[in-house]
């Protein structure tokens, strides 16, 4: 959507390209633009919405200066798998590295713990409060072990046993540990974690996206997050993660507040001051250690995620592989269902439990007929306008347009797993009342 202060390109009443005379596209509902020549593609960089000024300011071009090195990464990394003649260097002393530098922020909290447990033990009262102060550091920064996700949905293998099925014939072909809990979330998206000291593997089924997924497309998109269980991504190793969730709770707790007028003394007021820059200390580290660790792990990272779909392919074949990254451009389209419906449920909220049962449920209805319906030349102009920007699914992911000429470039792979029409209304109807569930949780928000 164009904002209200940008003006819309000049479009030729004959509906023609005005750069290359080349047939526009035609769905009033979406951009018009030129599958030719790309005219129009991007009309926010048209209008001046996106701007490419210079950076200003110190900070500023460091950022832009992290910003380039990473983009290099990402295309080294790229370039070296899609040349299979030339064999990517091992580069083992950034994965080392960044597990020393988790390492790091283990010791600080072994430091505390041992440190406050030695001072409650000299039994000098007046030390039991730095004490304290000291195990509630270390209790911050403990190695965290995952959760599930609270918008989840758990389904337990008897009510979704050939949801379970399928996902365990899956692990079984990928060599992997089958998920010991399938959770669903109305996201836009699948994904897969561990969970606990015994590492529990959780997979998460985002309703937006499978609903929009073909049977073959859905079995890649698992196929791809429990390929995370054994494709070597030094990110989601425990101790990797847990030292990360820490950095970022910490990160996330110094974050600078609003700023409160204190009408206290003037002791009181020196303390806060002190304790604000404490934190803001805090705050600037633990940010500089995560950038530091995440750029760390970028390439083994993203490295990682292409062998997730290479084993997406295997076991999915290469076109439902292609054609499930190609649908992962379209998130904006779930976005637009999703506030159309929500406002329109804003009337509706004392229909019968029943009828609002069905209501809800007609979401997910809406949301594929909305997809389908979106024409080729804009699907089109999503994946290059993905393309120019480099966007990828999260931050973790390599931009998807790579990941798609990847599984392109690689020698085309049939399906070694099929669902069958039976199974896959089986797996329907298991989801049935996660349906309801999710679709009321985005109704509601
Ligand atoms: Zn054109
Ligand atoms: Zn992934």
């Amino acid at each position: 959507m164009i904002s209200g202060m940008t003006m819309p390109p000049a479009v030729e009443a004959d509906g023609m390209c005005p750069s290359c005379s080349a047939p526009l596209s035609t769905d009033p509902r979406f951009v018009t633009w030129c599958p030719s020549c790309s005219w129009n593609l991007d009309p926010s960089a048209r209008s001046g919405t996106v701007t490419n000024t210079a950076p200003r300011g110190r900070a500023e071009r460091r950022r832009e200066a992290r910003r380039r090195a990473d983009g290099a990464t990402v295309e080294r990394v790229f370039r070296d798998l899609a040349n299979p003649s030339r064999p990517p260097a091992a580069r083992d002393g950034a994965r080392f590295a960044a597990m020393a530098v988790a390492g790091s922020v283990h010791l600080v909290t072994a430091a505390f713990t041992v440190g406050s447990i030695g001072l409650l033990t000299t039994g000098n009262l007046l030390m039991v409060p730095v004490a304290a102060i000291g195990l509630g550091i270390a209790f911050v920064t403990r190695p965290r072990l995952g959760r599930l996700d609270p918008d989840g949905s758990p389904l337990s293998r008897s009510e979704a046993p050939h949801l379970y099925a399928l996902a365990d014939r899956i692990a079984a072909e990928l060599g992997a540990p089958p998920a010991e809990l399938i959770e669903v979330t109305p996201g836009f998206g699948t994904s897969y974690t561990r969970v606990g000291l015994r590492r529990h593997g959780v997979l998460t089924i985002g309703l937006a996206l499978w609903e929009v997924l073909t049977p073959e497309e859905r079995v890649a998109s698992l196929a791809h997050e429990l390929g995370h269980a054994v494709n070597g991504d030094p990110r989601r190793n425990l101790w990797f993660h847990s030292a990360v969730e820490a950095l970022t709770h910490w990160h996330r707790a110094s974050a600078p507040g609003p700023v409160e007028e204190s009408g206290a003394g003037l002791v009181f007021m020196v303390m806060d001051w002190v304790a604000k820059l404490v934190m803001r200390g805090v705050h600037h580290l633990t940010g500089l250690l995560l950038r530091l660790m995440l750029r760390l792990t970028l390439a083994p990272g993203h490295r990682a995620e292409y062998r997730a779909d290479e084993m997406a392919a295997r076991v999915a074949s290469s076109t439902a592989t292609r054609s499930m990254l190609q649908t992962l451009v379209l998130g904006d389209s779930v976005e637009t269902v999703f506030r159309r419906r929500s406002a329109v449920q804003q009337g509706r909220r004392s229909t019968r439990a029943t009828s609002r049962d069905e209501a809800d449920a007609s979401l997910w209805r809406e949301l594929r007929e909305y997809v389908t319906s979106i024409p080729e030349a804009e699907r089109l102009r999503r994946l290059r306008l993905s393309a120019r920007r480099m966007t990828s699914t999260d931050r973790t992911h390599p931009p998807t347009h790579l990941r798609l000429q990847l599984v392109s470039a690689r020698p085309p792979a049939e399906a070694a797993l099929t669902l069958g029409e039976t199974e896959a209304a089986a797996i329907e109807r298991e989801l049935e009342t996660a349906r309801v569930q999710t679709a009321r949780a985005v109704l509601m928000s």
